[in-house]
């Protein structure tokens, strides 16, 4: 696409301010305002270990419950300045911005994408893709599979309405997802699934698609995300 290729002439536009910045995706000012999520990380979900709560190389969450997914990475920490970016995802679907962070995501975790079958989009349920036009993590998918070649598939679909999660307790949570999913998966047997959302936050979407990819058949599951809360 015309706009796509002459997005990396211009001087880069700062993704957060919109001002011009050094060549960098964030200006000096909004790189502070964001966190990529380094290591020490929960080898499992991924989330950036807080301070004090490094012990060993699991979170408690995921030493705690199980996690049906096999792995989990997202690339930023979701605090005040990344929600901004999701928020502008959301509304816009902005494609530059997204396959950029795909990149970013190829670069930093290429094991996860080793030895993937199809790339799987969590749905959102048609009610809100008729409000907003698209699916938040199909602008992902697509950006993951024009980087990788990957096939992707839109098997998954949301059955329920699941209200919005952020207001809601952990327990709630895994409630308000639970049999909220089905897998229409037809064709070749489901092997290797890479997973895809715009944010993590206790992780029980992410796992309950998974319950249901596993199901259908899958065997691997991972899962990546832009952003992800800090571990419990
Ligand atoms: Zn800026
Ligand atoms: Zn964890």
């Amino acid at each position: 696409m015309l706009t796509d290729n002459f997005f990396w002439l211009f001087p880069t536009v700062c993704f957060l301010c919109h001002q011009e910045s050094d060549g960098g995706i964030f200006c000096k000012k909004c790189f502070l305002k964001v966190t990529l999520i380094e290591k020490p990380y929960c080898q499992k979900c991924g989330k950036l270990f807080s301070e004090g709560t490094y012990n060993g190389n699991l979170c408690t969450e995921c030493y705690q419950n199980e996690r049906i997914f096999d792995l989990a990475r997202s690339l930023f920490l979701y605090n005040c300045g990344v929600r901004k970016l999701i928020v502008h995802i959301k509304q816009t679907g902005n494609r530059n911005m997204v396959k950029k962070f795909c990149e970013m995501l190829v670069i930093r975790y290429s094991y996860l994408f080793s030895n993937i079958d199809v790339i799987i989009p969590v749905p959102s349920h048609w009610s809100r893709i008729l409000f907003r036009g698209f699916n938040p993590a199909d602008v992902i998918v697509w950006g993951l599979h024009e980087i990788t070649g990957i096939a992707l598939n839109r098997c998954l679909k949301r059955v329920r309405y699941t209200r919005y999660q952020h207001k809601k307790s952990k327990i709630e949570r895994i409630k308000n997802v639970r049999n909220a999913f089905s897998c229409s998966w037809c064709g070749n047997t489901l092997r290797n699934v890479l997973l895809v959302d715009d944010v993590m936050t206790t992780g029980s979407t992410l796992n309950e698609c998974s319950k249901v990819l596993k199901d259908a058949g899958a065997k691997k599951i991972h899962c990546v995300t832009i952003a992800s809360t800090e571990a419990q």
